[in-house]
């Protein structure tokens, strides 16, 4: 995923617009439990207005995590924003370090690892397969979502809720 700036460089261009589709890779997501199910589609431009080049973008791709609650693997799709600077190792001590930046000493610069980072930053910490995931029971460890365990209907008997007020009148009076 390789940027050429040469023709900003030489100020032949004002603007450059790249895109990729490219296979992200998954040992970074790896201590995560997760993988790409599709590749990484990039589209980025890159400006030169001033000593540094500026560029920005949009990344989208699906990952497959897995869920916190239920430990079920499902697909989660990102599509996030990004911008960054470029910076030529020779002036790097110029740039104040308060933003993302590449450093780079050719024209062509790889920015898949910096791509790479933008949708591991996307990632929630804790990342369920649906926003009402039941999860699985503490008790016997079924998965809630697909079925109903015993440990569970137990519970939330009516009968025992009945018992628990009759107890609970007589300690009152
Ligand atoms: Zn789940
Ligand atoms: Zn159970």
């Amino acid at each position: 995923m390789k940027i050429d700036l040469e023709l900003l460089r030489l100020g032949i261009r004002d603007s450059l617009e790249f895109h990729f589709d490219n296979q992200g890779k998954d040992e970074y997501l790896k201590e995560l439990g997760g993988k790409y199910r599709e590749n990484l589609r990039v589209d980025v431009q890159v400006e030169k207005p001033g000593r540094f080049y500026l560029a920005w973008g949009q990344v989208s791709t699906v990952l497959e995590l897995q869920c916190s609650r239920c430990l079920e693997r499902f697909s989660y799709s990102i599509n996030a924003g990004f911008h960054f600077n470029l910076v030529e190792s020779q002036r790097q001590e110029e740039f104040t370090p308060d933003e993302d930046v590449i450093v780079f000493d050719h024209d062509e610069v790889e920015i898949q690892p910096f791509i790479e980072q933008v949708v591991f930053t996307e990632i929630p910490f804790a990342p369920v397969c649906m926003v009402d995931c039941k999860g699985l029971c503490p008790q016997c460890g079924t998965n809630q979502n697909l079925s109903e365990c015993h440990c569970q209907q137990e519970i939330t008997d009516p009968r025992w809720e009945k018992l628990k007020e009759l107890k609970f009148g007589k300690e009152v009076k």
